[in-house]
């Protein structure tokens, strides 16, 4: 794996809202992100639920699109298919130069940088049509401080995807143990429970950085058949879309 070098520099330091540790789990099995059989399976298996379930909503064809926390590119690729302007952003070099590499594969255009989504917010507030920010907060030190970028980088009247693990008993008992210990569907120590967090925690969040929650569905694997769906029940992973308010202003 060729390491892009403008974004070579060393994760080890641990920057305000970024944890090097988190960072590194990812950067360790980065190369083998766009194979649908390693430790990202469970990405590679949601992907397409997760796709519908925005473009149904937003309708993604000529929109401009923020993926944060892109890492190897999977949604970031999948929304320029479907006709998406799409940045995504990471602060692993690994992953991203997976999925710059990816793009000579798909012939895709996708805009990868590596830049912490409260940066961005700075240099560019109110520029997205759509924000998507899946399955990383539980790894970021102040998860609320990524939503509040969020909800900054969105244009008003705009909307912002989150998805995320529930912490309580079902969820530590589903997603941790099951998925790392027993179905060995994730390695172990992907997810710590400490991080994990509630839908009403998330819902506060977007609400103080002037997100509107629209609609909330779970994501649900079935051990069994192997299957995901969406659908009803929020105790364990779930998938968030809000709306940035109309009156908020890019300050
Ligand atoms: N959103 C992608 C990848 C999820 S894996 C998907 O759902 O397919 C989690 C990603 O979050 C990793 O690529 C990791 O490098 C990234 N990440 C973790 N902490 C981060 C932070 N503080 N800022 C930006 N990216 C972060």
């Amino acid at each position: 794996m060729t390491v892009n070098s403008e974004s070579s520099t060393s994760t080890a330091e641990s920057t305000s809202n970024v944890d090097a540790n988190e960072i590194a789990k990812f950067e360790a099995l980065a190369s083998r992100w766009w194979d649908p059989t390693s430790e990202f399976k469970p990405l590679h298996d949601i992907n397409p639920l997760r796709l519908d379930f925005i473009d149904q909503r937003v309708g993604l064809a000529g929109k401009k699109a923020l993926d944060v926390g892109c890492g190897g590119g999977l949604l970031s690729e999948a929304m320029a298919r479907k006709g998406a302007d799409v940045t995504g952003i990471d602060m692993g070099d690994a992953p991203l130069a997976v999925a710059k590499l990816h793009l000579r594969e798909s012939n895709l255009h996708v805009d990868y940088r590596k830049v912490q989504a409260e940066v961005l917010a700075e240099e560019a507030p109110g520029t997205f049509d759509v924000v998507t920010c899946l399955e990383m907060l539980e790894h970021v030190p102040d998860p609320s401080v990524v939503v509040a970028a969020c909800a900054r980088l969105v244009k008003p009247g705009g909307s912002v995807f989150f998805s995320t693990i529930n912490r309580n008993a079902k969820s530590f008992l589903f997603a941790i143990v099951g998925a790392e210990y027993i179905l060995n569907l994730l390695p172990r120590g992907t997810h710590e429970y400490e991080k994990l967090i509630k839908p009403s925690e998330l819902d506060t969040w977007g609400r103080a950085a002037g997100l509107s929650l629209k609609e909330m569905t779970g994501m649900h694997y079935n051990p069994f058949s192997k299957v995901y769906r969406l659908g009803p029940g929020v105790g364990v992973n779930y998938l968030m879309w809000t709306h940035r308010d109309i009156s908020t202003t890019d300050d």
